[in-house]
């Protein structure tokens, strides 16, 4: 878990007032961008780890780490939309780019790239054949 300072926090505060955050704080903050090529080769890269065939409810583990596929952020926000116990809907967001990156709608939470894994699993399999 990384460690979050005060910055982190403003991040997240002038988010969800609907600020745009300034350029230079954003790069400060999060790093710069990653290259299309290097999301390409880190989702081509992934492992999803279900802990075990029973226990797919549980959240997936994704490895080396999550990320957006979209612009390669690490850091998420998330939404909790707290409806009415038991439903669930939860959504997260790419604190950088602000493209949706996971959700739990009345289910585990699932990250987009346990999507874009099974595709490549998909992919190879054809390959194979
Ligand atoms: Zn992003």
């Amino acid at each position: 878990m990384k460690d979050l300072d005060h910055r982190y926090w403003k991040f997240h505060e002038l988010y969800s007032d609907g600020e745009k955050i300034p350029r230079k704080l954003k790069k400060e903050l999060l790093g710069p961008r990653w290259s299309k090529s290097k999301i390409r080769k880190m989702i081509k890269s992934l492992k999803v780890n279900y802990r075990r065939p029973d226990q797919r409810h549980l959240a997936a583990i994704i490895l080396p780490f999550e990320f957006c596929p979209y612009c390669g952020c690490t850091e998420t926000f998330g939404v909790d939309h707290e409806i009415s116990y038991p439903d669930v809907w939860i959504e997260s967001f790419c604190l950088r780019c602000r493209e949706k990156v996971g959700e739990a709608d009345n289910s585990t939470f699932s990250h987009v790239l346990e999507y874009l894994y099974e595709e490549n699993l998909e992919q190879s399999a054809r390959r194979t054949v």
